[in-house]
């Protein structure tokens, strides 16, 4: 039988944040993924890493991760291009919310700056006529999910951490099983999305799927990550779907099209009605797309908590099992920050933020 300090159930970007992490930390470490490593929602991502300041706890997540982030803009294979974001006001109400953001995000040290009509359009000059401006924050980058996921895990079996690829049936007294029987001995940290509820019933978690469309290579037609400044009604609202205008120049020319989120649909299937509206939304905006040619549509799950905010820290009555589960949209961002919440609570260290925010113990039965 084998023993480690900290076995990792899941190897998306979560999971291989917490391995890197903890191996780095001197754990030793094992990792459980049946899948190819950055399979999951994290291959299904965008890869926009971005501070959303609607919610104090998830933009204090945010931030803590943007800044860990900045030690791997050098890594080739992450693709990572500091575009930047750019909020697009539809409205004169919506440009009026503006400062306020702005006053958000620099009170934890995120520089945004407001946008003129006239700015806009010499920044974006596809964007459709009568928009009012914008919000620019021009730190906040985009990278290739699933190799930041693999990258984690080289890092970490360098340091001697141990991949099982395989799944975990039943988290045990003394750790987990694995699908052949094997037992394997230490503390556990569940990061397995959207599928949580197989091993830890007792936090509720729901999967919400995204469609995302990509073209052909089109470089320069846009150059920021531009997204309009309703979206968070639609990531953070609870309708049973909606779309919103989300769109991302990749290093390649390529423009990745987004989002829609549904609650309702359990199928992984593309759902055409869905794309259409979400291209509407897309083509309102900016119209030239329209005549640019799509060349893969595909669909993913965000892992979705009770309220909203992920699981990060010790599962309430089982000392040994710990959660790092539950980022919605926001995982790729947040994954570096939610590793080190989690194990530096694991080691009994202070926390670089308040962990109380994501403690499973507010929603466990
Ligand atoms: C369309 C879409 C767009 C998105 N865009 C962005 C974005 O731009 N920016 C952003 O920050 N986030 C974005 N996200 C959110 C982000 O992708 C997720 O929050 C994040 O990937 C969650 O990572 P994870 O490691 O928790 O889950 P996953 O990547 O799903 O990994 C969980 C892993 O656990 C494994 N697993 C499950 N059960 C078991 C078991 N019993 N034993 C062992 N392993 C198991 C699975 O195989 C899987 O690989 C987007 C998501 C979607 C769907």
């Amino acid at each position: 039988m084998k023993s480690y300090d900290l076995i990792i159930v899941g190897g998306g970007i979560v999971g291989t944040a917490c391995a890197d992490y903890a191996s780095e930390q001197g754990l030793r470490v094992a990792i459980v993924e049946p899948g190819p490593i950055g399979g999951g929602a994290t291959a299904a991502a965008m890869g926009h890493l971005v501070a959303m300041d609607d919610d104090p706890a998830e933009l204090a997540l945010a931030n803590y991760s943007l800044n860990l982030w900045e030690a791997f803009t050098d890594v080739e294979q992450l693709e990572y291009s500091r575009c930047g974001t750019l909020w697009v006001a539809g409205s004169e109400a919506e440009f009026a919310h503006i400062p306020a953001k702005i006053a958000r995000l620099a009170a934890v040290g995120v520089h945004a700056e407001l946008i003129d009509r006239k700015q806009l359009y010499r920044l974006e000059p596809a964007l459709c006529p009568g928009l009012f401006g914008g919000m620019r924050v021009p730190r906040e980058a985009v990278v290739y999910p699933p190799a930041m996921a693999r990258h984690l895990l080289q890092r970490a079996r360098a340091r001697g951490a141990e991949l099982y690829d395989t799944r975990v049936t039943a988290i045990t007294n003394q750790g987990v099983q694995l699908a052949d029987q094997t037992q394997l001995h230490g503390s556990v940290i569940v990061a397995t999305g959207c599928a949580l509820p197989q091993l830890l019933p007792q936090l509720p978690m729901r999967a919400r799927k995204g469609h995302l469309v990509i073209t052909d290579r089109y470089p320069n037609v846009v150059r920021h990550q531009l997204l309009e400044l309703g979206y968070a009604d639609s990531a953070h609202g609870d309708a049973d779907s909606s779309v919103a205008f989300n769109v991302q120049p990749r290093p390649t020319g390529q423009i990745l099209i987004g989002s829609s989120r549904e609650y309702s649909s359990e199928s992984p299937d593309v759902s055409m009605s869905m794309v259409r509206r979400m291209l509407e939304r897309t083509f309102h905006y900016l119209p030239a797309l329209r005549q640019l040619d799509a060349i893969r549509i595909w669909t993913g799950f965000r892992p979705v908590s009770a309220d909203g905010l992920p699981y990060l820290g010790r599962v309430p009555d089982q000392s040994h099992v710990w959660v790092a589960a539950g980022h919605e949209g926001l995982g790729i961002t947040t994954s570096l920050g939610s590793a080190r919440l989690v194990i530096d609570q694991f080691l009994g260290r202070a926390t670089a933020i308040d962990p109380k925010p994501y403690d499973p113990a507010r929603v466990a039965a």
